[in-house]
Formats: C-alpha cells, structure tokens, sequence
C-alpha cells in the first residue's frame, strides 16, 4: 500500500469533484450529480422538502414523493432519530408510512449490533432451494437486454440511487430468475450505491431471498408495469420473464429447499496491530458521524478521518465524492487516505474517541488505539429480545407504540 497522504479538499465544488477523480483515479462510476451534493445543508434542505402524506399515498411509484434522505442517513449528516421528530411534528398521523419506514432502517441496524457479522452470512435457512451462480457481466453492463432492468443498473450507475421498489425488483430478478449468489450480489450492489449500508442492504438482500423472511420475494409484469407507469413495458420487445401469473411464476422459479442449512460465508478478520504507548488523544470521526453538529467534534483534540481502502477501497466515485462533501462541512476535521493504523501513529496517537458503530472492520481497526465509543443517538429506548430482531414486524409491536406515542 501506498504511503498514507493528507488531502486538502478544495472548497469551490466543482474543484473538489475534479480533486477527489484525480487523488482516487481507480474509482468507478460517474460524477456525483448536483441534487446529491453531501451534507448537513443538503440533509436538511431534503428534510423540509418531505412531503409525508404525498408518501403515504404513492410511496410504492417509481415516481413517488420519496425522500431522498438514505445517503445522508447513512453517513450521519442527520441522525434517524432528528429526522423522525421532525417528520412526525411536522405530518402527525399523515405521516404514519413514513415513519414505519424509517423505523425499518433502524430495525435492520439493530439486528446487525446484535448479530454483527453474522448478517453477511444467511441468517436462516432458505425457504425455497437457491441457487449460487456468479453475478453475470450483464448485470455489471446493464446489457439484460430487459430495459427495466438496464434502466434501474444504468440509474444506479449515474447517480448512485436506485428506487426502493426498484431494489426489491432487481434484487428479485437477480437471486431468484438468474439464480445468482445473493451474496456477491449484495457486495456488489452496496458499492455502487451512495446509501451503501451494510445493515439495510445485506438484510434486504436476504428478505429477498427468504433467509431472513418467511418466503421469497418475487413480482409479476402487471405490478411491474403498475408501479412504473408502463414506461418500461410500452417499448420493451424482449421475452419478458415477469409476464405470468403468481402461481406460474411460483412454480417456474422455486423448489422447495432440500438442504435445510443456511450457507455461511467465512470473513476474514483483519491482521491485529501491535498497542503502542503514544500519548496523543484524536476524535477519530467515521464514515457514520459526517456532520458539523456531531458532538464529539466539540472536544478539544484534533479530528481526524481516513478514506481507508479497507473500508471504502470499492466505493464509486460519486459517493467518494459525497463523502468529501460532506467533510469539507467540518472544518478543523484532517482527512487522510490511506492505512488508518499508519496515519494514527504518525499523528503520535494513543487513544481516540469516536462513535459507536456496528461495524466490526473498524472496531478491530481501531482497537489498538484504545477506543472510547460514544452513543449514537437512538431512535428509541426500547430493550429487544433476540425474539423480537427476527422479523421487522415483532420489532415494531414492541417499539411502534413508543415512538407512535403523541402522534
Ligand atoms: C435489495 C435492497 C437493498 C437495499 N440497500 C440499501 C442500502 O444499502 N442502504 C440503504 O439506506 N437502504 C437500502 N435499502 C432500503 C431502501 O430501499 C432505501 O433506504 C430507500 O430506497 C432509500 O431511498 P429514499 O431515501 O428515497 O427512501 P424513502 O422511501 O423516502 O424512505 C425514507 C427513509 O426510510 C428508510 N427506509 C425506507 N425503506 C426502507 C427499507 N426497506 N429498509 C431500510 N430503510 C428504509 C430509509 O432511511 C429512507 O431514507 C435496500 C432495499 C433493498 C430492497
């Protein structure tokens, strides 16, 4: 690996697109689009361009009044819990669909600090037979030759987005028509995507697939063209693998599953690296906690984040892009590019205090630097069995009525 280097994003935007191209050369995709520019103004701008009972009525549209809020969820420039408060005195019980969604992110992240890296491998047994074929170089083309599918890759592709009911389909048409490895394809979804989380994205992954939910998720052409307008359809000339009824299509795509074990993926941990005794306190500030108005920024030492390629070596380069947005944000924060370990001890550090995170790869990054994880804010006070993380709908029995409290 190349020495670790300081970098010094540029303040005028256009500049800063063309510095981070340039100092991440290897990183794919387009450039970040102006509507997705990263950070905390941005964040809240979209937050007070919520329209909740729009939402409710035709969240499911693939041109629906939807939020636009996962990227700057994901990287912390507004907490969960700021924006559900804000949602819910601002729409009351219009808001009540919106408000059950964004308690479904915060759901599959408390199965992830509860599971930790067990959510990369199936959390259950499938329910249908699967299979674990590689992910073809159509799908990495948007060449399927299904323009739905190529239109959701290629929106994928410029703009780091892709519609929920989108997700669902694709990720549907990739595991159970092209029988792909849910796992590999869910690796490779979450890096092209600007809200790329773990949690939301790997758990998806495997409702989808039925081992983290009673059945597959599968759709027909009728609800395809419904939610879509028909814009997809009205030219489409290809033999459409969707147009059947649902019990055709149950019939073409599943066997019942004959092996009843789920399929473990083994991760590998990360080299341990040797404790020290350097003096120097930092805030080590992560890719979860990029906003100005994080109070561990308040402390009195300096701040510093790392573009590690451990953790964001396969990030395209639009969301690298959001990411120095989002930092050029928080003045006084060092950013550095290159190995965590290496640029701590440069920097003479002993200890660092940052944000709690599920994410094991940088718990044990930062291991030797003796961590003092801080809270992150939660979405609700809620104690949950092990019981009630196994399906969404248990979980929201116990924390709907506490956070639907006042409504
Ligand atoms: C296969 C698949 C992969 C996904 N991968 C990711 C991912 O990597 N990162 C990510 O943030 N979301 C992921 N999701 C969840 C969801 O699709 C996105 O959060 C949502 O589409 C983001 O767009 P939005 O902000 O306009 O959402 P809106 O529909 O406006 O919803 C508002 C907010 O509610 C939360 N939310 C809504 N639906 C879901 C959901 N199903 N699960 C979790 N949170 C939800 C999000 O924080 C979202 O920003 C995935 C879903 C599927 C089916």
């Amino acid at each position: 690996m190349s020495p670790a280097q300081k970098l010094n994003i540029p303040s005028d935007r256009l500049e800063r697109l063309h510095y981070i191209r340039r100092m991440f050369a290897h990183a794919k995709g387009a450039d970040l689009a102006l509507d997705w520019s990263g950070g905390r103004t941005h964040a809240i701008r979209k937050l007070h361009a919520v329209d909740a009972a729009q939402y409710g009525r035709n969240r499911n549209f693939i041109n629906g009044a939807v939020t636009h809020l996962s990227p700057y969820l994901r990287h912390g420039c507004i907490s969960l819990s700021e924006a559900f408060a804000f949602v819910k005195k601002q729409f009351g019980l219009q808001a009540d669909k919106l408000l059950m969604e964004l308690a479904w992110r915060d759901f599959w992240r408390q199965v992830w600090l509860s599971k930790g890296n067990a959510i990369f491998s199936e959390m259950e047994p499938p329910k249908v037979h699967l299979e674990y074929q590689p992910l073809p170089d159509a799908i990495k083309q948007a060449q399927t030759g299904l323009p739905c599918m190529d239109s959701f890759i290629s929106e994928l592709f410029d703009t780091g987005y892709m519609h929920n009911h989108a997700r669902m389909w694709f990720a549907s048409y990739v595991v159970h028509h092209l029988k792909v490895d849910w796992r590999e394809a869910a690796d490779w979804f979450e890096a092209h995507l600007l809200d790329g989380d773990f949690a939301s994205n790997h758990l998806s992954w495997q409702w989808v697939a039925s081992t983290f939910s009673s059945k597959p998720y599968y759709f027909n052409k009728e609800n395809l063209e419904r939610y879509t307008g028909g814009k997809y359809c009205a030219t489409c000339t290809a033999r459409c693998p969707f147009d059947a009824s649902y019990e055709a299509l149950n019939t073409r795509l599943f066997t019942p599953s004959v092996a009843a074990n789920s399929k473990q993926y083994p991760i590998k941990s990360l080299p341990m690296k040797a404790a020290h005794t350097f003096k120097a306190v930092a805030v080590f500030v992560h890719d979860e906690m990029l906003s100005a108005q994080n109070p561990l920024l308040n402390k009195p030492y300096p701040k510093i984040f790392v573009f590690d390629p451990v953790l964001c070596g396969d990030w395209s380069l639009n969301r690298l892009q959001f990411v120095a947005d989002c930092l050029h944000e928080m003045i006084d924060v060092e950013v550095w590019v290159g190995d965590t370990h290496a640029v701590l001890m440069q920097k003479g550090v002993g200890q660092v205090f940052t944000q709690v995170t599920p994410n094991l790869k940088l718990r044990e990054m930062l291991a030797p630097f003796s961590p003092s994880w801080e809270p992150a804010p939660k979405l609700a006070n809620v104690r949950l069995s092990e019981q009630r993380l196994r399906r969404f709908s248990r979980y929201w029995e116990k924390v709907g009525p506490v956070l639907m409290m006042d409504v």
